[in-house]
């Protein structure tokens, strides 16, 4: 079997590690090995005759991009999937609300606190709405149900 072990960089790729003919335990060995260094930033004798010399560097800064990466994509994810909080162009809040007509559509709506009743988007006619949950803090705010829902809508 060959093993080669490669670290990414942004826009090179730095090769580590290439040796020809290891067996399978030679192999795991190497590999693990090479995660240990990874933490420890220094040349190892793995293998008898093989002499191994990682760049750093070159790890830390993958690590590093993958970390960055990590925390873009998660900015990327809107803050009011989470919260289930909205705000309009004013800056007042809308909640998160699931709501069914008889009509057969059915989805999602964000309310202002207190609305009553939204308007089916494909058949036009007022469902009502109500709290997801019988808990309401003392600004009228209803709890949140399983589904992060602040109001359902039904009629
Ligand atoms: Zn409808």
């Amino acid at each position: 079997m060959n093993l080669s072990l490669t670290v990414r960089n942004k826009d090179k790729e730095t090769m580590i590690l290439k040796i020809n003919d290891v067996s399978t335990k030679q192999e795991s060995e190497i590999i693990k090995s090479f995660f240990d260094l990874a933490n420890k930033n220094e040349a190892h004798n793995l293998v008898e005759g093989t002499n191994i010399f990682l760049d750093a560097n070159a790890i830390e800064s993958v690590l590093e991009q993958e970390e960055v990466q990590d925390k873009e994509t998660k900015s990327t994810e809107p803050e009011f999937w989470k919260t289930g909080i909205k705000y309009d162009d004013e800056g007042v809040p809308r909640y998160k609300t699931h709501y069914e007509c008889e009509c057969g559509n059915k989805g999602r709506r964000y309310v202002y606190k207190g609305s009553l009743d939204l308007e089916c988007h494909n058949c036009g006619q007022p469902i009502n709405i109500e709290p997801a949950t019988r808990k309401i803090d003392e600004d009228g705010l209803p709890g949140r149900d399983s589904y992060g829902n602040f109001y359902t809508a039904k009629n």
